[in-house]
C-alpha cells in the first residue's frame, strides 16, 4: 500500500495521530529531503528506511519504489511540508502506483491553500489553485492577464522574495481594487493575515518591517460576474444599460 501522508506546515502538533500511525507501520518512508524530513520522524521517536523522491529524480526513483510496492511493502510519501503532490513531488508515483494497480490511500492533513482559504473570508464555494506563478515579470503579468476575469477566488503560492512584485502586479493587471488576501507563516508564530484591496495590501505590506519574510499563499477574489463581459471586451449594450441604471438613485 502507498500512503499519502501530509506533515505539518509550520506547527508539528498539526500532524495527525493517524499520520504517527502510519510512518510508524510503514517498511519505508519516500521523502522529498530525507534530511527534513528524517528529523520530523526523529522527533516523533521513529526509525525507517527513507528514499529521497524529489523533482529531479522522481521518475527514476518511481521503478524501485514500485518494485518494493508490488513485492508487497508499505511505503508512505511525505513532503517538506504539508500534502504530498501539491506543488510538490508525487505525482509520476502515484499515477504509475495506480496504472500497476497498487492501492494508494492519502492520510489527509495540513495544507496550506485550504487552510489559507478557511481562514481568508473569501468566497471558497468555487477556487482555482495555481501553485507558483512564474518567476519573471513578463511570464507572471501574462498569466495574472489570462485570469483577470476568473469569477472564482484565485489562490497562489509565493516565495518571500516575489511576494511584494507579485502584489504590485495583481494591482497593476486586475485593478487597485481588487481583493486580495494573504496568508503569512500560517501555523507559526508569525502568522499575519493582510487583506483589502491589493493596493493597500501592497502598502501594508510595505510597511510591516517583517512583511517580505516567511512564506505566503496569496488569494484573490474572483472578478465580478456582472463585469466580466466588459472586462473581456465582449461589450454587451444591453447589459452595459443594466449596470450604469443599477447605479442610478
Ligand atoms: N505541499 C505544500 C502544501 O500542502 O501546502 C506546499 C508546498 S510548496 C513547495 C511551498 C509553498 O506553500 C510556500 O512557498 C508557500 O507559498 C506555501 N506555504 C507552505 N507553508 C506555508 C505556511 N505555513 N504559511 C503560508 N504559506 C505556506
Amino acid at each position: 500500500m502507498l500512503y499519502i501522508v501530509a506533515t505539518p506546515i509550520g506547527n508539528l502538533e498539526d500532524l495527525s495521530p493517524r499520520g504517527v500511525k502510519v510512518l510508524s507501520s510503514v517498511d519505508v518512508v519516500a521523502a522529498e529531503d530525507t534530511r527534513h524530513s528524517g528529523r520530523l520522524l526523529e522527533h516523533l521517536g521513529i526509525s525507517k528506511p527513507m528514499i529521497a523522491l524529489h523533482d529531479h529524480n522522481e521518475r527514476d526513483r518511481v521503478q524501485s519504489i514500485l518494485g518494493q510496492l508490488q513485492d508487497g511493502a508499505d511505503v508512505a510519501l511525505v513532503s517538506d511540508a504539508g500534502t504530498p503532490l501539491i506543488s510538490d513531488p508525487g505525482y509520476v508515483l502515484v499515477r504509475e502506483a495506480r496504472a500497476a494497480g497498487v492501492q494508494v490511500s492519502p492520510v489527509p492533513g495540513p495544507c496550506a491553500l485550504v487552510a489559507a482559504l478557511s481562514a481568508a473570508g473569501l468566497p471558497t464555494d468555487r477556487f482555482l489553485f495555481v501553485g507558483f506563478l512564474p518567476a519573471k515579470r513578463a511570464g507572471r503579468r501574462a498569466v495574472l492577464d489570462e485570469l483577470r476575469t476568473e469569477v472564482a477566488t484565485l489562490v497562489f503560492y509565493e516565495s518571500p522574495h516575489r511576494i511584494l512584485h507579485t502584489v504590485s502586479d495583481i494591482a497593476e493587471v486586475m485593478g487597485v481594487q481588487r481583493e486580495v488576501v494573504l496568508g503569512r507563516e500560517i501555523t507559526k508564530t508569525f502568522e499575519t493575515f493582510y487583506s483589502g484591496e491589493a493596493a493597500d495590501v501592497h502598502a501594508a505590506l510595505t510597511e510591516d518591517p517583517h512583511g517580505s519574510r516567511g512564506e505566503f499563499v496569496v488569494m484573490v477574489k474572483g472578478a465580478k460576474k456582472a463585469e466580466v463581459g466588459l472586462m473581456s471586451g465582449e461589450l454587451d449594450v444591453d447589459r452595459l444599460l443594466g449596470l450604469l441604471m443599477a447605479e442610478l438613485p
